[in-house]
């Protein structure tokens, strides 16, 4: 039942802008997450938080198996919930890693990038969010830099608008593997929720390999949300997996 909670509050916490007041600059910043309520304890005592800057110095390599994605629903509203724009997906697109199976739940965008690879920023970082049946949570990351112009962007940029708030249906058929890089060479650490509560036990895995986005995509998508990236946490006592 508790673990049920757990992941109902954590749905909540990624469904609807949180009732408690957080940001990302001034006196409700990232600074000031963990005196804000004391859900968020852990965005300041936490020791395995996200982001994280990953650096040659942690890097262990390790055969790592492909990872195992049945993507097979379409994306079916995309809302600017004042944090991020969120996109929803209709059930029936798993991961499958460490024996479990994971279900994506949505993807949601930072601009610039959360995670940094030694220490540069990606210009956008998207995160795909699946969850288990026992509230365990997986993230997928994917790195964009600017080039060519996004097709799976494209499906949905025209619908985006900075009415906080306001869901709109994509009519487009999106699959989320659209988002995907070709190569799926990737980094595996663990780490936290990048927004409060900062849930801690989050298992992390971001393509190495960007994907292009178009420079006026960059645009749209950074004017409705602003500087969105929490700062990287100290990695501590973690190793980044390759
Ligand atoms: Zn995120």
């Amino acid at each position: 039942m508790k673990k049920l909670l757990t992941s109902i509050a954590i749905l909540s916490s990624f469904a609807f802008a949180s009732s408690v007041n957080w940001s990302y600059e001034g006196h409700t910043g990232p600074k000031y997450w963990g005196n804000l309520n004391k859900k968020f304890l852990m965005c300041k005592i936490g020791k395995n938080q996200s982001p994280i800057d990953i650096n040659k110095k942690d890097l262990i390599k390790a055969c790592l198996k492909p990872l195992k994605l049945e993507y097979n629903s379409k994306a079916k509203y995309v809302v600017n919930n004042g944090h991020t724009i969120k996109v929803s997906i209709n059930n029936g697109s798993y991961l499958y890693v460490d024996g479990k199976k994971f279900e994506l739940k949505q993807f949601h965008f930072h601009t610039p990038s959360e995670n940094t690879v030694e220490g540069k920023n990606y210009p956008m970082e998207a995160h795909l969010v699946h969850i288990s049946k026992n509230g365990e949570i997986a993230v997928i990351g994917v790195m964009f830099k600017v080039g060519k112009e996004n097709k799976a962007l494209k499906k949905f940029q025209n619908s985006l608008c900075k009415t906080v708030g306001k869901e709109k249906t994509i009519k487009a058929y999106l699959n989320p593997s659209e988002l995907l890089p070709k190569n799926r060479d990737y980094y595996r650490f663990s780490g936290s929720l990048t927004t409060p509560p900062c849930t801690e036990g989050v298992r992390w895995y971001v393509y190495k390999e960007p994907v292009e986005m178009s420079k006026e995509q960059l645009k749209i998508f950074s004017d409705i949300m602003g500087k969105n990236n929490r700062p990287t946490q100290p990695i501590n006592a973690r190793k980044v997996l390759q």
